[in-house]
């Protein structure tokens, strides 16, 4: 996207933009010129990642905060990535997910629509949506039934915004994203979560303090080694898509779904010996059950990305990057 694009989208709400993800989507916004306004409640986002746009600090719980907070500011487009995303917490605790991820995106269309902004919007949806397919690359067309709360608040939010889309006429991308990982490859932003449960962060974690536990979940599932095959992309890329998406909704309104991955699939095993060749140091860690709710293969069938949207991704089969920039990141905080 050039400078001269951006023209009419100057300003972009980045709801939970003090997260992972949304902090990386608002220095890519930074960097193309355009100013990411960050709407955060804090629950799981660091205010030293709120560095490249003001703050609006409101829970999207709270339907009239929110409403009141967002009146009067100038914004072009909403990307909305605030929700909670353990899986393993979903099914333990359902309710938190539907209220915060269904709820919370319910409050955010209806503030929209009161206040008449039926902008373009992005969502961040989830691989978790589709559940267990029986193909090897998931496409956008393949059913969806999520097998864990998690997949399903994502996908009852994807049917909310569609129906909004619909009703107020407001072109719409949801992104459905597969494994993210990695880091900020200048190292100024990167992943952490409390408590941390995602395998590349667990593992390099493991190795900076001996005395985190690194286990690895099941290792009797239908996968060549037994282990989980998930499809990590990185996330500077994926912050990249988020940028393709909002250019794309301004000749082709939608709704549209994409799925954002790189069409590859590595098992934990693998992650582990990619991690161990990266660091130059041994992965120890303890065979454990199966987590409940992770199905054995989820990869993506990402070409739609790649011909529709115009996604260009700079670290596709790059396993290496992803790592060495997420290792960098936690090495340095
Ligand atoms: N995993 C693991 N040990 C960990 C964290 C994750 O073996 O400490 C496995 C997990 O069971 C899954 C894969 O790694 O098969 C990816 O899990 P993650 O939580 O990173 O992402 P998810 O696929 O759940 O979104």
């Amino acid at each position: 996207m050039k400078e001269s694009q951006n023209n009419q989208m100057r300003n972009v709400l980045v709801v939970g933009g003090a997260g992972y993800i949304g902090s990386h989507v608002s220095k890519a916004l930074a960097l193309k010129g355009l100013k990411p306004i960050v709407v955060d409640n804090f629950y799981s986002g660091h205010r030293d990642f709120v560095k490249w746009g003001p703050l609006i600090e409101v829970d999207i719980k709270e339907r009239e905060k929110l409403a009141a907070a967002l009146r009067g500011v100038e914004f072009d487009a909403v990307i909305h990535l605030a929700a909670h995303i353990e899986v393993g917490e979903s099914v333990q605790n359902p309710e938190k997910y539907f209220l915060n991820n269904v709820g919370g995106t319910e409050n955010l269309l209806s503030v929209l629509e009161e206040l008449g902004r039926n902008v373009p919007f992005v969502f961040s949806s989830t691989a978790a949506v589709y559940g267990q397919p029986e193909v090897d690359l998931i496409s956008e067309s393949a059913p969806l039934k999520p097998i864990n709360p998690y997949g399903e608040s994502k996908m009852q939010a994807e049917s909310r915004i569609r129906a909004w889309s619909e009703r107020v006429r407001a072109p719409v991308c949801l992104l459905r994203y597969f494994n993210v990982a990695g880091a900020d490859p200048e190292c100024e932003i990167g992943e952490a979560h409390d408590p941390e449960t995602h395998l590349i962060p667990r593992l390099l974690m493991s190795l900076l303090k001996p005395s985190t536990d690194f286990k690895v979940f099941g290792e009797d599932y239908p996968t060549p080694d037994g282990t989980c095959i998930r499809d990590y992309v990185h996330v500077w890329d994926l912050a990249q898509a988020h940028l393709a998406a909002l250019h794309y909704l301004k000749t082709h309104p939608g709704p549209h779904v994409f799925n954002v991955g790189y069409s590859k699939g590595f098992s934990v095993k693998e992650i582990i010996q990619a991690a161990e060749k990266v660091c130059g140091l041994r992965v120890p860690y303890t065979k454990a059950e199966r987590r409940a709710g992770d199905p054995a293969i989820l990869v993506a069938d990402g070409s739609r990305a790649l011909r529709e949207l115009g996604w260009h991704p700079e670290f596709a089969g790059r396993l290496d990057q992803i790592i060495a920039h997420a290792w960098a990141w936690h090495k340095s905080n």
